[in-house]
């Protein structure tokens, strides 16, 4: 669908910022919108956590020792970090920059800390989209995670309670997306609808591509 939609004008220049608490379905949601769009370019963040079964090192996350991670800080390779749960989570500079390259809009499924940093910045001639994924209620969050059992309960317990005050950040995001129990069909078409309005929408980039193709000076 959206390839269709304003292609033959539109430079790809967002820096769309999907969160949600841990178990609201963002990754199921955000692998799948990667499935249906081939505009898009996923990041793939640093993390100094350990993989769980069945992820793979440059794909689900670069995987780096905590000497990794923080000799990039110091560099300044980072677009935007944050620690979570006692591991370092980062988006670096690089992944953007591959975006760019490919002529996609990146795709950064990132927790609340970090999406504000890229809100604060200013990301020109990149801008940010920053939409919140809701879970249908505390109660489906809390079955959701404890399903899944990746994490002990104490660990799950913080889980919950990040996912308390991350909901309280809502304010700051620009779109948010509800993901109800079953398929997630429905959440990747109201994200697709919010790219494909925000790709429409008039900024300084498209009046630089347009104006000249009319004359205009
Ligand atoms: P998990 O350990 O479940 O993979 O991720 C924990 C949290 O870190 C999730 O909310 C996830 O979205 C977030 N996260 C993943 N990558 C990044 C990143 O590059 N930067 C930030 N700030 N958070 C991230």
């Amino acid at each position: 669908m959206l390839s269709m939609v304003n292609t033959h004008l539109y430079k790809p220049n967002l820096v769309i910022v999907i969160s949600g608490p841990s178990g609201s379905g963002k990754s199921t949601v955000v692998n799948a919108l990667y499935k249906a769009d081939q505009t898009l370019r996923l990041s793939v963040s640093a993390t100094t956590r350990k993989p769980r079964p069945r992820e793979v090192d440059g794909v689900n996350y670069h995987f780096l020792s905590k000497a990794e991670f923080e000799k990039h800080i110091q560099q300044n390779n980072f677009l935007e970090w944050a620690e979570y749960q006692d591991n370092f989570y980062g988006t670096l500079k690089s992944e953007i920059a591959a975006a760019r390259e490919a002529g996609k809009d990146t795709v950064l499924e990132i927790e609340v800390k970090g999406a504000l940093q890229i809100k604060r910045q200013n990301l020109a001639p990149a801008r940010s989209l920053l939409i919140f994924i809701i879970p249908p209620s505390f109660e489906v969050l809390a079955k959701r995670l404890r399903g899944r059992k990746t994490e002990s309960e104490t660990e799950l317990k913080q889980r919950l309670d990040i996912a308390t005050s991350e909901v309280g950040e809502l304010q700051h995001y620009d779109y948010w997306v509800s993901n109800p129990e079953g398929p997630v069909q429905n959440a990747v078409d109201q994200i697709q609808t919010i790219i494909a309005a925000e790709r429409s929408r008039i900024d300084t980039k498209l009046i630089e591509t347009i104006n000249p193709l009319f004359g205009v000076f």
